[in-house]
């Protein structure tokens, strides 16, 4: 396998190595769309494992779902696994943008029901469940996906073009919901490599439109969904009585939802994602064109000169 050198100075020495967490820990929540109480917990797991989901209340073994982009049964809404035995988890998307985030390559998660918890709709809360968890650097070096070329997709006036770059993941991310919104059109510019996750993304919370939410409803989707873990966005405001977190917050969520499905790939990604009114769907379906093409990219380990890794210091991990 190839080994690339990052070139950015900012990057930080816990990048050049997979991850996991050093205890077990838990919490409940609510599901968004099964409106179900559930128990998550998030346990250490060896190198080159990668993120694999379990549903404990399946009866036998449980079920095994590993977060990979093959196994994205349903994208309304939300990113949702399955196992193709029809035990499907929902609403990963948000877990996984915190967990990429903070550069962890290896973990067990156990949910008891058909969809990981909503929380606060955004990823600040599994960011402190994992930094309370503690991080652990493990002996083997990060892998990714280098982009080799540039890979574009498109559907009903949304597109999502990769292409090659020198660092970390970063995205140009784009929303146009026209004038008759309150969100209208937002730009936001992200890099993992150097940009602060934990302070510019990590609290964007998941949002809808007013006008769509008896539809989703009639759906039977969103039985969880309340105030307190979805943006409910009108013509001129937003429902929600404590109003917005960040001025742009809607394209920031996006970014967050793109930082957790990119991650379905297995890998972290050295190239940039230009993305223009993109959503999970179209974050599936480019990620699958992008690994189809086998003169797109390559996976490498990431190295930065040798540069030594001081693993006992785990207080500048991941730190806001
Ligand atoms: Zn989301």
């Amino acid at each position: 396998m190839a080994s690339i050198d990052l070139q950015s100075s900012e990057v930080i020495e816990d990048r050049l190595r997979q991850k996991t967490i050093c205890n077990s820990i838990s919490c409940y929540g609510i599901g968004l769309h099964s409106g179900l109480k559930i128990k998550l917990t998030l346990k250490p797991s060896d190198v080159d494992t990668g993120i694999i989901f379990y549903r404990t209340d399946i009866a036998g073994n449980g079920a095994c779902i590993k977060a990979d982009y093959n196994n994205v049964v349903d994208t309304r809404l939300c990113t949702c696994i399955g196992d193709g035995k029809g035990n499907n988890i929902a609403t990963v998307e948000h877990l996984m943008s915190a967990i990429h985030a903070l550069g962890i390559t290896n973990l067990r998660i156990e949910v008891s029901g058909p969809e990981v918890p909503i929380l606060d709709g955004s990823s600040s809360p599994f960011i402190f469940l994992l930094n309370s968890a503690g991080l652990k650097l493990q002996d083997s070096p990060l892998k990714a996906i280098k982009v080799k070329k540039s890979i574009t997709v498109e559907e009903n006036g949304s597109y999502i073009t990769f292409l090659p770059s020198s660092s970390l993941l970063n995205i140009d991310f784009t929303i146009d919901y026209g004038s008759s919104t309150f969100i209208v059109k937002q730009h936001y510019l992200f890099s993992l490599e150097s940009s602060n996750y934990i302070r510019d993304i990590s609290s964007a919370r998941t949002f809808g439109l007013a006008s769509e939410v008896e539809q989703i409803k009639s759906l039977g989707l969103a039985k969880g969904g309340s105030l307190d873990n979805v943006l409910v966005v009108t013509n001129e405001d937003v429902l929600n009585p404590e109003g917005l977190r960040y001025e742009d917050e809607f394209v920031r969520h996006k970014i967050l939802d793109a930082i957790g499905d990119i991650f379905m790939s297995g890998y972290t990604m050295i190239g940039t994602m230009i993305a223009y009114k993109s959503g999970h769907r179209l974050n599936n379906i480019a990620i699958r064109k992008l690994l189809s093409d086998k003169d797109a990219w390559e996976l490498v380990e990431v190295s930065k000169n040798n540069h030594p890794i001081i693993l006992s210091d785990y207080s500048k991990l991941a730190i806001a």
